[in-house]
């Protein structure tokens, strides 16, 4: 239930609704708002009559979610979620389409600012990079742990940009929260409540990829947990559904964009990277992600993708990345 105040309710009206729902053993979230002030009803386990705040003062309405999803849905807030980074220098789901690139893992100091150094040329605004990486074979690279944080952070020193890492379960997230600037969680714990509880108790944005085998309701729920524990900074991300298909790893699903966006005021990014896992089809999916009205691209760049520790095959060049940008520019992407 959204309780909507008049325009001209006050504090101690405000204070008094908060109460009401907190005496039924509810909880009362205030939902920001450019024009009007509402309060989220949450915890309850029935429906809620609307009877109870109709008549109390200042409220000019009681509206029923029909949704599981409350804190994530556009029933409960219209507007767009803007997520601002650092001073406000970057602000995701703004005008501009924000590009997320860099390395599938850290791999190593020399590796990461080179590649941070070409991405940011080209305008991307984040690097992204793994420094737990969650790997199929448990002999594969499973990362450089907090050394590769470590690096993350002086990439951000030695260029300005923030930088997104993934937390691969609970333990780590404390470390990813103090370095990196957005806590990526992957495709594989999409449904790890635990780790979704602690990422809604950080302090710092949360890229939520959506789960290879997820629906959209069941990405929403995932985001409802982050949010419910009180972080509202939550960026959702389509980075390819499992299908029968095997011409690509995965595939992309764009019709998620312009149904998240109906359905949610949270801003949706493109992964076209773990999506195609082949590179040769990174770059159109990139373009018709933007097209469909993603906020933002995130994209794996490496210079040596022949030699990287993971997800080389899918990896764009430098020179690639550039060639993308180059045609989102053209095609009048703000970037
Ligand atoms: C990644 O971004 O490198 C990654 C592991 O992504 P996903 O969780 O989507 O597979
Ligand atoms: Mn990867």
């Amino acid at each position: 239930m959204l309780i909507v105040m008049s325009n001209h309710a006050s504090k101690e009206e405000l204070d008094n609704v908060m109460a009401a729902i907190e005496a039924h053993g509810w909880q009362a979230k205030p939902i920001p708002g450019g024009e009007r002030t509402a309060i989220g009803i949450l915890r309850n386990t029935g429906p809620v009559d609307p009877a109870i705040f109709l008549g109390m003062p200042g409220v000019r309405d009681a509206i029923p979610v029909s949704k599981p999803y409350k804190l994530v849905s556009r029933e409960m807030k219209k507007e767009n979620t803007l997520i601002p980074l650092g001073n406000g220098s970057v602000v995701i789901g703004g005008d501009k389409l924000i590009l997320a690139a860099g390395p599938c893992a850290v791999e190593s100091e020399r590796q990461a600012i080179e590649i941070a150094r070409a991405v940011q040329k080209a305008g991307a605004v984040l690097f992204r990079a793994g420094a737990f990486k969650p790997r199929t074979s448990p002999y594969a690279f499973q990362g450089l742990g907090e050394k590769g944080l470590q690096i993350l952070a002086h990439v951000r020193e030695e260029t300005g940009l923030f930088v997104v890492s993934e937390a691969t379960d609970h333990e780590v997230c404390d470390l990813v929260e103090e370095y990196a600037d957005i806590i990526q969680i992957g495709t594989r714990n999409m449904q790890n409540y635990r780790l979704l509880k602690r990422a809604g108790q950080a302090r710092k944005p949360v890229l939520l990829k959506r789960g290879m085998s997820a629906t959209i309701d069941e990405f929403f729920m995932a985001a409802e947990y982050i949010m419910s524990e009180g972080n509202d900074q939550v960026i959702l991300c389509e980075r390819g559904i499992r299908t029968f298909a095997t011409h690509s790893r995965n595939t992309l699903d764009l019709n998620a964009v312009p149904y998240i966006q109906k359905e949610s005021h949270l801003p949706v990014f493109i992964d076209p990277s773990h999506a195609a896992g082949r590179r040769d089809q990174v770059i159109p999916l990139a373009r018709a992600g933007a097209a469909v009205g993603a906020a933002g691209l995130l994209i794996e760049v490496h210079s040596c993708p022949e030699k990287a520790m993971s997800d080389g095959p899918q990896s764009l060049l430098p020179a690639d990345f550039e060639r993308l940008v180059a045609e989102l520019r053209y095609m009048n992407f703000k970037i």
